[in-house]
């Protein structure tokens, strides 16, 4: 078998695998990098330019994952497109919106490739994406696979308990199995449960390592960062206060206006009115329609009628008054320039009497990362283009991270016991923990970080 990471570096970026299994040519995953713009953006389709890719396996609908698939589908034409019908349906939304992004970003930063794919190609290529249940064996052609068929390719789809339509991906072939976690969760959210990944013996294991270089802090339970995070808002709101929550449009921000809408039950919180972008809000609604389609918690919750969100835009973000008792749960979570949550925190941080809760990844040197770093007293610039400023509002951290535990990744590795293990979808120092870690605890596995856009044969 022949693995290439194609993302430019050993971070979260532009994540996309090349596999190599016996005659068959795939790709896991076709993101776009969150931060970086222009070429380096992509994943690094070159090196593997002169391979017939016949087909792509996507993980989940987060832009580091499917955001470029279009290009993927251009430059290979032939080759075959599977996911979940959640992960097509929000990635159709997702990538529509990111054609508007780039459209915009052509004329503020000068990015003259954008946009990278158009509104038809998107429609034209979707309606050949392939949607696959979870739990059952399909072959690389896309049809149901007998157990008996010992020689074809074949992959199956288990639920990853990360977003909506998250899976990660097992493949049996030639013998062999690989599988690839996608992103992963082994805890419940308030909406998603806690995945639901094979126990078999697994050969060669791909795992992604968000959270590497972040011990769990002693004490901590979901329950009581929960309590942590309603008393907080319950002191936020009785101060007046605007409290700004920066979160992905897909994922957190229904699993954190599912917080809310508890928080609301129990009585730990007042009404209040609570903004979301326009994007969060389509998302919102694909969770809303599939509650009953998809294995999650809170069945019955229809969030756009119970919490009933106001929605902001590109526009009215940047004039709405600055009323205070409100909180604003925008995209994107690392607050990258021009995005609703960068806009409206530029309006916010200078004054004290404001809140800004964080509560999942940010990379560190996004502008998410650097507020964070940055803390109350410090002073932060989130607009290349514009003059930095004074933090002087609360800052707060929270930790509901949609990525599993260090722990228990390593848990899972022991587990499944891989002959290889490789490990990707992490920066540096988190991948650098799990390969120490996983080496000292598994006496039976190598452990490999791969040299991206070198190939590794396994
Ligand atoms: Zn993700
Ligand atoms: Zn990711």
């Amino acid at each position: 078998m022949k693995f290439t990471n194609l993302t430019r570096q050993t971070e979260i970026g532009a994540n996309s695998y090349y596999l190599e299994i016996g005659r068959n040519r795939l790709l896991l995953d076709c993101g776009m990098h969150p931060k970086n713009t222009g070429e380096d953006a992509l994943p690094n389709f070159k090196t593997i330019a002169d391979r017939d890719i016949e087909a792509v396996l996507m993980s989940h609908a987060h832009q580091d994952h499917i955001g470029t698939l279009p290009l993927a589908i251009r430059r290979f034409p032939g080759a075959r497109v599977f996911m979940t019908e959640p992960t097509a349906e929000v990635g159709s939304v997702l990538l529509h919106n990111s054609v508007n992004v780039m459209t915009r970003q052509r004329e503020e930063i000068g990015e003259l490739s954008y946009p990278l794919f158009t509104h038809r190609e998107i429609d034209r290529a979707s309606e050949r994406w392939r949607k696959c249940p979870t739990r059952q064996r399909i072959s690389i052609a896309g049809e149901r696979a007998a157990q008996r068929e010992k020689d074809t390719l074949t992959f199956e789809f288990f639920d990853a308990g990360h977003v909506l339509g998250s899976t990660g991906i097992l493949l049996r072939g030639e013998g062999h199995t690989v599988f690839y976690t996608g992103d992963v969760n082994f805890d419940d959210q308030t909406i998603m449960q806690a995945a639901g990944f094979p126990d078999e013996r697994i050969d060669v294991l791909i795992m992604e390592c968000t959270r590497g270089d972040h011990a769990k802090p002693q004490g901590w339970s979901r329950h009581g960062e929960e309590q942590r995070l309603a008393e907080a808002l319950s002191a936020a709101l009785e101060r007046d206060a605007c409290v700004l929550i920066p979160v992905f449009a897909l994922g957190k921000t229904q699993e954190i206006l599912a917080m809310l809408y508890q928080f609301r039950r129990q009585r730990l919180l007042p009404e209040f009115p609570i903004y979301i972008g326009g994007l969060s809000s389509k998302f919102t609604d694909i969770y809303d329609r599939r509650t009953h389609s998809t294995r999650r918690q809170l069945p019955r919750l229809k969030l756009m009628r119970e919490v009933a969100p106001f929605i902001l835009n590109d526009e009215t973000v940047r004039d709405t008054p600055l009323r205070g008792g409100r909180v604003y749960l925008l995209s994107s979570g690392m607050m990258i320039p021009k995005t609703l949550s960068n806009v409206f925190a530029r309006r916010i941080i200078e004054n004290p009497q404001h809140s800004i809760f964080f509560v999942g990844y940010a990379n560190p040197e996004s502008p998410a990362g650097l507020l964070r770093e940055a803390g109350q007293g410090g002073e932060v610039a989130l607009d290349p283009d514009k003059p930095s400023q004074p933090v002087r509002c609360d800052i707060e951290q929270f930790q509901f991270s949609a990525h599993a535990t260090r722990e228990s990744l390593v848990d899972f590795a022991k587990k499944i016991s891989p002959k290889e293990i490789l490990l990707v979808h992490g920066d540096p120092r988190a991948v650098e923990w799990m390969r120490a870690t996983l080496s000292n605890e598994l006496s039976g596995s190598e452990v490999i970080v791969p040299t991206p856009g070198v190939e590794l044969e396994v």
